[in-house]
């Protein structure tokens, strides 16, 4: 997707041009992959641009340092109001916030200088991330021969820079091969996630996703639709799925700040039974349009306005 330029980005605590937002080649964590980041939507509402879980986002930015020894040397509310105010200064009414923490200039070398962590925040417009298509009629996915990140190599939970070759590897592949996104499997053959998504399965009115164990990264948006299916009184089981069991689904979709919730239309050419949008996949959809948009009171505690 083609990035638009905004106005400032946020850079070790200053608001610099856009254009000037740069680094040396040899910051090592370009080399190494070193780093850990968030992806946060912020929406529009009666009152102003808001940003959806902001906190629980920085908090998930955090815990990936920790993982990985760094130190991001901001605070959780520090690096909110940064985000806040970089909003404020770029004027957008609705976009995508990228905080990155990462390694900066001064050592080279596979055991990393630690203690030399840089932070970045940037936002830019961001639409559907897979298309206005997928989003009506839902997404086809493929099963990939790549094994999603796993315990004893590449931790699922933290989001690092470096995991996400395993993500691209999966979604070039699965592009490749005419799909929207791929599906990718534990060592044992439990489904994790999608590249950048959890996935839900619908059977009998009843809610499952892959518990934290099946190499998932416990994403933010997975959190808030166990939250309001279980307020809208469905039962919400973490479980392991088999890709056979998605098979015979009688919904299926997917979650994450950049995807939203979108349909599953088939996953290795099965349909799913619903075909398209299911009935509790679209109750689901909107019950999130409307706490993103700030409709709902019950949820407003989820957002931040700029
Ligand atoms: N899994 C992976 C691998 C992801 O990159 C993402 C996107 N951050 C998700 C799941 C969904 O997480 P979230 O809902 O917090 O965006």
């Amino acid at each position: 997707m083609k990035l638009t330029p905004t106005e400032t980005i946020w850079m070790d605590g200053e608001f610099i041009p856009w254009d000037q937002a740069q680094i040396h080649v040899l910051t090592p964590s370009l080399h190494y992959g070193w780093g850990v980041y968030e992806g946060i939507r912020a929406y529009p509402t009666a009152d102003g641009p808001a940003v959806f879980r902001l906190r629980e986002h920085l908090q998930r930015l955090h815990d990936s340092a920790r993982v990985y020894l760094m130190d991001p040397g901001w605070s959780v509310d520090e690096l909110a109001e940064a985000s806040l105010e970089l909003l404020r200064r770029t004027g957008l009414e609705s976009g995508y916030l990228r905080p990155i923490a990462y390694l900066g200039y001064g050592a080279m070398g596979v055991a990393p200088q630690l203690d030399n962590a840089r932070v970045v925040i940037a936002t830019w417009p961001w639409g559907s991330y897979l298309g206005e298509k997928a989003e009506r009629e839902g997404c086809r996915l493929v099963v990939s021969s790549w094994q999603r990140n796993g315990i004893h190599s590449v931790p699922p939970l933290a989001k690092a820079t470096g995991a996400y070759v395993n993500s691209a590897l999966a979604k070039v592949e699965a592009v490749r091969s005419g799909y929207d996104d791929a599906l990718m499997l534990t060592p044992a053959g439990h489904v994790a996630e999608a590249s950048a998504a959890n996935i839900f399965a619908v059977r009998d009115r009843m809610l499952i996703t892959p518990p934290v164990s099946d190499n998932i990264l416990p994403g933010i948006t997975r959190d808030t639709v166990m939250t309001l299916a279980r307020d809208l009184g469905y039962e919400v089981n973490e479980q392991s799925l088999t890709r056979s069991e998605l098979y015979v689904a009688d919904e299926a979709f997917l979650t994450g700040t950049a995807a939203e919730i979108v349909p599953v239309a088939s996953v290795d050419d099965r349909a799913v039974a619903a075909g398209g949008c299911g009935p509790v996949t679209k109750q689901l959809r909107e019950a999130f349009q409307g706490v993103v948009h700030g409709r709902n009171p019950d949820y407003r505690g989820w957002l931040d306005y700029a």
